[in-house]
C-alpha cells in the first residue's frame, strides 16, 4: 500500500500519517522530518539545506530525492509507505512514479484561516517528533511530550513571516500535482474546515477511503 498525503503546510498531514502508521503497519515517511534531522545533526547536506528550510523554500529536487530514495530502500518501506511532504514538485512526482509508484493520493482540503491558526499554535516534541497544538491538542503537562517526556518547541518555520511563504510555495509548486494524481484516478479528497475537529474524526474518514480502495 503506497500512499501519498497532500495538503498545505498545517493541514495535519503529519498528525494523521503518524496515526495511520499504527493502524496500517506501514512506515510514515516525512521528508520534512528528514530535513530537520539532517539540519539538527549538522551533516554536510544539513548545512546546505538549512537556509531553504528556514525561509520556507523548497530544498532542491536532487537533494530531497536522494534523501527519500535512501529511506525507501530500507526494508520496512518494501511493504508500502505513507509519504508526508513528498512529492512537492512535478519532477519529484515523476521520480516517484519511475521508482516505486503510488496506489492512492489523499488530498486534505483545509481553508487558509484554519492553516494559519494551526501552524502558529503548533508545538513539536524535540525528541520523538510528536505534534501538539496549544488550542486543540494540548499536552497533559505544559511544554512536555505526553509520549516520551521530551521538550516541546515551536518550529522555526512556523513563525508568521515564514508561514505565508510556505503557503505560497505550496500553491505555486505543489498544488498542480493534485491534478496530476486526479487525472490518474488516484486522488481522494478529504475536507477539514474546522480547527476544532478532533484528529480521530479525520483519520476515520481517511481509513474509510483506504478501505474502499484496498478492501
Ligand atoms: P514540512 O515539515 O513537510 O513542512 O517540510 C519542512 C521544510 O523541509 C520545507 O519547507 C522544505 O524546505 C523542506 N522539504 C520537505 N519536503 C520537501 C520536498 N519534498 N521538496 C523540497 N523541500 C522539502
Amino acid at each position: 500500500m503506497r500512499i501519498v498525503m497532500f495538503g498545505p503546510p498545517g493541514s495535519g498531514k503529519g498528525t494523521y500519517a503518524s496515526r495511520l502508521t499504527s493502524l496500517l503497519g506501514i512506515p510514515h515517511i516525512s521528508t520534512g522530518d528528514m530535513v530537520r534531522e539532517e539540519i539538527r545533526a549538522q551533516t554536510e547536506i544539513g548545512k546546505i539545506i538549512k537556509d531553504y528550510s528556514d525561509k520556507g523554500k523548497l530544498v532542491p529536487d536532487e537533494i530531497i530525492v536522494n534523501l527519500l530514495m535512501r529511506r525507501l530502500n530500507e526494508p520496512d518501506a518494501k511493504r508500502g509507505f505513507i509519504l508526508d511532504g513528498f512529492p512537492r514538485t512535478m519532477r519529484q512526482a515523476e521520480t516517484l512514479e519511475e521508482t516505486s509508484g503510488v496506489d492512492l493520493a489523499i488530498n486534505l482540503n483545509v481553508p487558509d484561516d484554519v492553516i494559519i491558526q494551526r501552524l502558529s499554535n503548533r508545538l513539536v516534541c524535540k525528541r520523538c517528533g510528536a505534534i501538539y497544538n496549544k488550542l486543540t491538542l494540548k499536552p497533559k503537562i505544559d511544554e512536555i511530550c505526553d509520549i516520551c517526556g521530551g521538550e516541546l518547541y515551536q518550529r522555526d518555520d512556523d513563525k508568521p513571516e515564514v508561514i505565508q511563504e510556505r503557503l505560497n510555495v505550496y500553491r505555486r509548486s505543489t498544488e498542480p500535482l493534485i491534478e496530476y494524481y486526479r487525472k490518474k484516478g488516484l486522488l481522494r479528497d478529504i475536507s477539514c474546515n474546522n480547527l476544532m475537529t478532533p484528529p480521530e474524526e479525520i483519520v476515520e474518514k481517511i481509513m474509510s477511503v483506504i478501505q474502499e480502495e484496498f478492501g
